[in-house]
């Protein structure tokens, strides 16, 4: 036999969840139990098509969630595969340091200023979400010392945000599960209150009420440390990981006078909603934010690479462009910055967006989805909340409706429910506070893919509550 055939079947024979079990350390997986095969798996994920993906066992899945809500144009996109085989073929990679560039970077740069808010002037580029915002904090720091202002450097995040796991963006996730056994440092980090309306709100307080709590408790921090501590403030225009949570309506508007107010840059984190889960270009255009400062991933390739980007607006490149020369070249980037074949990949997937209108198309379906969710949920005796917007939504589940008491952790209800409609072919993901499961397919979905998500979500909760 050829050696082609005999690699083959040497590859397989082999055993890759054994191969890969005493081999690999996943994120977000236990550490002994996953490695002793004594939770399962892992799951071997072998392709992908539209808003399915099928595993090397057979099963074809429903992702619900786009992978972790970035495969937002759907797998298996040819265009894309060409994409990057061609730029990877002319030039797969070159740096960007001491002014060097490509052409898919310079374009892509341009591309995303041309989708940005009107004030945004340059593109910084990264890997990830993460690094991305560890960019946005240097480059708020950098803005400061240049200003002379050297105790101006807090950041103020929010309780339940999530901005990413390095050691900074890990600081700035609001929730103690990132934070416990790493030492992440909190010293230079905030955290306010999460706007949310269900869990946060005094008994009685209506949307307007609750919204002047929250700008009320962020008015406190900021008197209590001292407007000159504190550089900025950051924020997902909906809040993502920590449980798609939509801002009450004129949240933002009131956040942002505030932060004018005392002087404190704002950073949208819209790694998430940025090129069209939640209906627009960014979250931004949804809730009329006016950031100083843009984070970008997920979307920006569809993740068929990775990619990030922080985007500068006016207030913060004017003072980088005037001051920063003097001190020699900005001291900051990455191997990878503006990575060639990533950015062909970022061109490529905003063809794919702007071809196919894809963003329209999730405000024209947006509608739909939601009603799907709050129809076919919002009246199960264990269900506290349905919310969504765009192509985002989630259920959460409590023991108690009239008293909004919690399931006790132990039950692991939203682990159970998501594993319920994983069995019926589709992914959701059960948010990691409290029981809450999430839905971020990618934007192409039909009527039938969403017919299909409700009736396993029905099945699953079926199943976990029987006889409710
Ligand atoms: N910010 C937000 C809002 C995110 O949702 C995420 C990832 N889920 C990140 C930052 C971090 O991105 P990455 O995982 O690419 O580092």
């Amino acid at each position: 036999s050829t050696l082609q055939e005999t690699t083959e079947r040497a590859g397989s024979n082999r055993d890759l969840g054994l191969i890969d079990r005493k081999s690999m350390i996943h994120p977000f997986t236990p550490l002994r139990t996953f490695s002793d095969g004594e939770t399962g798996g892992p799951v071997v994920v072998d392709r992908g098509s539209g808003a399915w993906i099928e595993t090397a066992d057979g099963r074809r899945l429903l992702d619900g969630f786009a992978g972790l809500y970035c495969v937002n144009i759907g797998y298996g996109r040819p265009e894309m595969a060409e994409a990057i085989a061609a730029q990877a073929g002319k030039l797969a990679y070159y740096h960007a340091y001491a002014g060097h560039t490509s052409e898919p970077a310079a374009l892509l740069a341009e591309r995303i200023l041309e989708m940005a808010p009107a004030n945004m002037r340059r593109v910084f580029f990264g890997l990830s979400g993460s690094d991305a915002n560890d960019t946005q904090v240097k480059l708020v720091w950098f803005y400061n010392n240049i200003l002379g202002r050297p105790t101006k450097k807090k950041i103020i995040a929010r309780e339940r945000g999530y901005h990413g796991a390095t050691v900074m963006a890990s600081s700035l996730t609001g929730m103690r599960f990132y934070h416990e056994g790493f030492d992440a440092p909190s010293g230079p980090v905030l955290h306010t209150t999460v706007p949310h309306h269900y869990w946060g709100a005094e008994p009685g307080m209506d949307e307007a009420g609750f919204v002047a709590k929250c700008v009320a408790d962020l008015e406190a921090l900021i008197a209590r440390e001292g407007a000159d501590t504190i550089a900025a403030f950051i924020g997902e225009p909906v809040l993502g990981t920590g449980g798609l949570i939509p801002p009450p309506a004129g949240y933002w508007p009131a956040i942002q006078a505030v932060l004018r107010r005392h002087d404190i840059l704002l950073i949208a984190d819209e790694v998430v909603c940025g090129f069209g889960r939640v209906g627009h270009n960014f979250g931004c255009d949804a809730y009329g934010i006016e950031p100083d400062l843009i984070t970008v991933a997920k979307g920006l390739t569809s993740a068929y690479l990775p990619l990030s980007a922080a985007i500068v607006g006016e207030r913060v490149w004017s003072v980088l462009e005037q001051s920063s020369d003097a001190r020699g070249p900005f001291a900051h980037g990455y191997t990878y910055s503006a990575h060639p074949t990533c950015a062909a990949a970022g061109l490529a997937n905003l063809d794919v967006i702007a071809r196919e209108n894809l963003i329209e198309r999730v405000a024209e379906f947006a509608p739909q989805f939601q009603a799907a969710f709050q129809d076919a949920f919002a009246g199960h005796p264990h269900v506290g909340e349905v919310r969504g917007t765009g192509m985002l939504a989630a259920i959460e589940f409590v023991a108690d409706r009239d008293s909004k008491r919690r399931f006790d952790l132990s039950e692991k209800i939203g682990a159970r429910l998501s594993a319920a409609a994983l069995e019926g072919g589709l992914i959701t993901r059960s948010m990691p506070h409290g029981d809450i499961l999430g839905f971020a397919p990618p934007l192409v979905i039909d009527t039938n893919d969403l017919d299909f998500m409700i009736e396993k979500t029905k099945s699953a909760i079926a199943s976990v509550f029987p006889g409710v």
